[in-house]
């Protein structure tokens, strides 16, 4: 959704704030500053003779803060639905609490003290143990709990509630209560900027719902712009520009215009589940690379990351980035794909990738490459480690480690990790005790051990890019043998199916990163050799979720059973498009893969 209004930008001077996306979309236009004042609140006594007049004050303003709530729930419901309007419910059940009522009630008589003062008291003794947890589903829902408290306290000051905007306006705010977002929604609102607020909280919850572009933790966002500036909210990348320049201008129309076409072809899939026609799920996550991408894996509806490529950050330096510089990278990574969660492959330098401190091998593809190199550099490993451990402390990061070829590398690793984690409690820094640690199968000693190796993780991503090179021996970017170079070789596909099995036997999930797990043609059959994870391309997410629709894990089965008793590629890709053309027929099919897979 984009909202713009036709004002053109005049020559000011152009900033840049960086924030978290909370809802997609881009707004252009003028800023409203919103300056809510949050109530103080002073302790008075009451004349004895007055309580009950001060007890009626409570109740009334209780009485007519329900009645606004109910108001609220009303049109949420209504434009919203029911699911998305429970929020207000929430806070009406605060409201309606007897017990919390007569607790504030008896404290009103016995202490003598005025209602506000109590209601801001009871009630923020809640918010504040909500606060101290370290679970950010309940910090944001202590926010719920405040509004209600002011709510409360502004009705027992008999105070008027704002909400009507003068055109249309982008709303810049410190924060936005859920209450806020619905009743500006009734106006003409083009976005939200605001400084706080992280994207699970029910204001960016309900901004998404109600398809308004909004960026949220900008931290400065009110400091910097007035009322009447013209300023850009990009939902997608979580930036705000104030003043924004003709070029800024322009390149956000563009990004407009590029998801107006992207979101048309996904129109009804993103909140579709991956699950197929006899209801298996299928986890299907996105791969990433650099942080710009995660704007179109969150257009994709509810899909993690199944492979971030943490080297993607070396590009183009001579040295390695210190761990807070990785842990900014990888907070942001892990907030903007919250609440999925994302799995970061720990520094696979070598082979084909550039490495800051690049050393000559002969055979770079069979060198000093992944975890190997890693194992050997301790120092850069250990802030490596520390960085992404930092980063868990929303539960939603897992760690893979890649290019191993031993059980001695997974427990080196595991070594450094519990090291790692003992430094940052000495330090007293957070994160996620119980973070999920998974190995890549991508060579053949590897996935011989599949099964010892499940026994030491939590789950296998099979990496079918590298894996294929080193099971055929082609080098995967050798052009004189790419034709060698074949997903569907029998070789490469009982492999797969024997990894998925030895996973399945330890319990551990088993999913595939490569890039043929973002082939249309290899989907029926993986899905029928078992397999619980796909991690594409972001741009293959639809496609992909499609066809995991349409058909069934049964036949699937049968189909994949006839597959891997056949013994050449060809014999595989013909019989497998043949199924498709029958069976899939709106499914749009490239030429086959003849070509090798494309793959950084
Ligand atoms: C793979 O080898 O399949 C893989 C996903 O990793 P990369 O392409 O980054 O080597
Ligand atoms: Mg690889």
């Amino acid at each position: 959704m984009n909202r713009m209004t036709n004002t053109e930008q005049v020559e000011t001077t152009e900033v840049i704030l960086k924030g978290i996306a909370a809802a997609p979309g881009i707004a252009i236009g003028p800023a409203y500053l919103y300056s809510k004042e949050v109530p103080v609140v002073e302790m008075k006594k009451i004349p004895a003779a007055e309580l009950e007049a001060e007890v009626t004050r409570l109740y009334n303003a209780t009485a007519r803060s329900e009645k606004e709530l109910q108001k609220i729930h009303a049109f949420a419901e209504q434009k919203l639905g029911r699911k998305n309007a429970e929020i207000f419910e929430a806070q009406i059940m605060i409201l309606s609490d007897s017990v919390l009522m007569k607790a504030i009630e008896g404290r009103i008589r016995s202490e003598g003290h005025n209602a506000e003062f109590v209601v801001s008291d009871e009630i923020g003794k809640y918010r504040r143990r909500m606060l101290e947890s370290s679970d950010e589903y309940m910090i944001e829902r202590a926010h719920d709990v405040e509004d209600v408290m002011n709510r409360i306290i502004r009705n027992i000051r008999d105070q008027k509630l704002f909400s009507r905007l003068e055109g249309e306006s982008i709303i810049v705010s410190e924060t936005l209560t859920p209450a806020d977002t619905v009743i500006f929604s009734r106006n003409q609102v083009l976005g939200y900027a605001t400084n706080l607020g992280g994207i699970s909280s029910h204001a960016a919850l309900l901004s998404r719902s109600l398809k308004i572009p909004a960026v949220v933790g900008l931290r400065r966002a009110t400091e910097l712009v007035k009322t009447g500036d013209q300023i850009a909210v990009d939902g997608y990348s979580g930036t705000l520009a104030i003043n924004p320049s003709k070029e800024t201008l322009t390149k956000l129309r563009g990004t407009a215009e590029r998801f107006r076409t992207f979101e048309e072809q996904l129109v009804g899939l993103a909140d579709l589940p991956a699950e197929t026609l006899d209801h298996k799920h299928i986890e299907l996550s996105s791969n990433v690379e650099f942080p710009d991408e995660l704007q179109f894996v969150r257009v994709q509806g509810s899909v993690g990351i199944g492979l971030y490529r943490t080297e993607g950050q070396l590009i183009g330096r001579g040295d390695y980035p210190g761990e807070d510089e990785q842990y900014e990278l990888y907070k942001s990574v892990a907030d903007g794909i919250y609440p999925h969660s994302v799995i970061f492959r720990t520094f696979d330098v070598g082979g084909d990738k550039l490495m800051p401190d690049a050393v000559r091998e002969d055979n770079p593809f069979l060198g000093w490459r992944g975890i190997r190199m890693m194992l050997d550099r301790q120092d850069l490993f250990m802030d490596h480690l520390r960085a992404l451990l930092r980063a868990s402390v929303r539960k939603n990061v897992r760690i893979m480690y890649p290019m191993v070829s031993s059980i001695e590398e997974i427990r080196k690793a595991r070594e450094l990790l519990t090291r790692a984690k003992a430094d940052l409690k000495e330090r007293g820094q957070r994160f996620d005790e119980r973070v999920k640690v998974g190995v890549m199968i991508e060579v053949p000693s590897a996935a011989l051990l599949a099964g010892e190796i499940a026994a030491e993780v939590d789950f296998l991503s099979i990496g079918t890019n590298d894996l294929i090179q080193y099971l055929l021996a082609v080098d995967r970017d050798n052009s004189y043998v790419a034709p060698l170079y074949q997903p569907f070789h029998p070789a490469v596909l009982r492999t797969i199916k024997e990894v998925i099995i030895a996973g399945h036997r330890k319990h551990v999930w088993v999913g595939m990163c490569g890039e043929m797990a973002g082939d249309p043609v290899a989907t029926l059959l993986l899905i029928g050799m078992g397999i619980d994870e796909l991690s594409v391309v972001p741009s293959m997410v639809p496609e992909i979720k499609k066809i995991i629709r349409s058909i069934r894990v049964s036949s699937a089965r049968r189909i994949a059973g006839k597959v891997l008793a056949m013994t050449s590629a060809e014999e595989v890709k013909e019989y497998l498009l043949s199924i498709m053309k029958k069976k899939l027929p709106d499914i749009p099919l490239q030429e086959l893969n003849d070509e090798p897979q494309e793959h950084s």
